[in-house]
């Protein structure tokens, strides 16, 4: 067998629905010389990092770090940790992310019941109230930033009923983090977790994760040992806490890419942040309603960094996803689950939230449409992203 050529990935523009455009200083960060996982030096990034972390959560939780694996880790960590079997769970469903966590919650052995809201659409309270009561769970689990939809579920009415139902609340903010407000104290979320590839800018692999003293509590007073070796908190928290005791050889220079991307969100901070989200999901929105497109998800739901929107009648999905990635180089996502073929999943996460971004994408659809047959005004799209960019100047 000849061997293979040195490796040379194609340089994409990732607006899809993760992994997002990588900052070139996090790449460079973890190009940097590798330390043992216990060197000084790779301690005090850790605890850097972990800092840093409770920023971006907005929380004082002792115990955040970053598990080492990705986001469904994370989701994982947080239910393996709090749940024994035969407790009772309650997940709400309303896309992808939701049916994860009633699985991941079911393999734990827990007694699982769903509310179930249509895809693109939200909860409300009254949507929990009823299950709430009858059912008195012990978690109940809800995702924040519905990736497969593009809706943003509010926290902080759920959250509130949730404890007072005597309940604790597991917030999936894979998708939300770093692009819009999650706050963990002030909501009171019990358990939060995400991951570094969507609006961190940072390559797959590790997944940020925080919970509050009462979860932790919770989590020493099980009456059984957590079923995940790699996964069992109270053994992370030894390695990460002041003990610093061998558990598992943590991914260094991941670390040094978490640990830059997350400064890069601070250093910018957070409400600016945010608002370039806003911006460039308004910029979008603007051009491709210009094309006819509307989004999938509930008005006034909708995600700034996640654009799940309606592929038009008549246009093939497939035709449309290969010319964007051949002819221009962008790569959006498709729709899944009921979504699949009628919906396109337009990510505006991290670094890929700019103008550059949003004008070539534009600039490519508009092409690729007019060449299925939909009838548009050339430079239309362009122009209505432009008028939002100078209005927000
Ligand atoms: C991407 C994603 C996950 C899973 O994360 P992985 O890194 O793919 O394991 C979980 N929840 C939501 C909302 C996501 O968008």
């Amino acid at each position: 067998m000849s061997l293979p050529e040195r490796l040379q990935p194609p340089v994409r523009v990732l607006m899809g629905p993760g992994p997002s455009d990588i900052h070139p200083n996090v790449l460079e960060a973890m190009g940097k010389p590798t330390v043992g996982h216990l060197d000084p030096y790779y301690l005090e990034i850790m605890d850097q990092l972990q800092q840093m972390l409770r920023t971006l959560f907005q929380t004082q939780n002792q115990m955040t770090f970053a598990v080492s694996a990705t986001g469904s880790a994370g989701m994982e960590a947080a239910f393996v940790n709090l749940v024994e079997p035969g407790d009772r769970v309650m997940i709400c469903v309303n896309g992808v992310f939701g049916s994860r966590m009633v699985d991941v919650a079911t393999r734990c052995g827990a007694e699982v019941k769903t509310v179930e809201r249509p895809w693109g659409e939200v909860f409300s309270v009254e949507d929990l109230a009823p299950l709430l009561d009858q059912f008195q769970p012990k978690v109940v689990g809800i995702v924040q930033a519905e990736t497969s939809t593009g809706a943003n579920q509010p926290i902080p009415e759920i959250a509130n009923a949730v404890h007072q139902a005597n309940a604790m609340l597991i917030v999936d903010a894979v998708t939300a983090l770093g692009g819009m407000p999650v706050k963990v104290d002030e909501w009171g979320v019990d358990v939060m977790y995400s991951g570094s590839q969507k609006c961190l800018s940072c390559p797959p692999g590790l997944a940020p994760i925080t919970f509050n003293p009462k979860a932790v509590d919770v989590i020493l007073n099980r009456r059984s040992k957590v079923q995940s070796w790699y996964l069992d908190v109270s053994m992370l928290a030894s390695y990460w806490g002041s003990e610093r005791v061998y558990h598992h050889t943590a991914p260094i220079n991941m670390s040094y890419g978490l640990h830059e991307a997350v400064r890069l969100v601070l250093a910018e901070g957070l409400d600016v942040c945010f608002a370039r989200h806003q911006l460039q999901h308004q910029a979008l929105k603007a051009g491709l309603a210009a094309m006819g497109i509307s989004f999938a998800a509930q008005d006034g739901h909708q995600l700034p960094m996640l654009n799940a929107v309606t592929i038009p009648h008549g246009v093939d999905d497939v035709t449309v996803r290969k010319g964007l990635l051949e002819r221009f180089g962008i790569e959006i996502g498709g729709g899944l689950g009921a979504f699949k073929g009628k919906v396109w999943r337009i990510g505006l996460m991290g670094y890929a939230a700019r103008s550059n971004n949003v004008l070539l994408l534009l600039a490519g659809l508009e092409q690729l449409l007019a060449e299925q047959g939909v009838s548009l005004e050339p430079g239309a799209s362009i122009a209505a992203a432009n008028q939002v960019y100078s209005a927000g100047r």
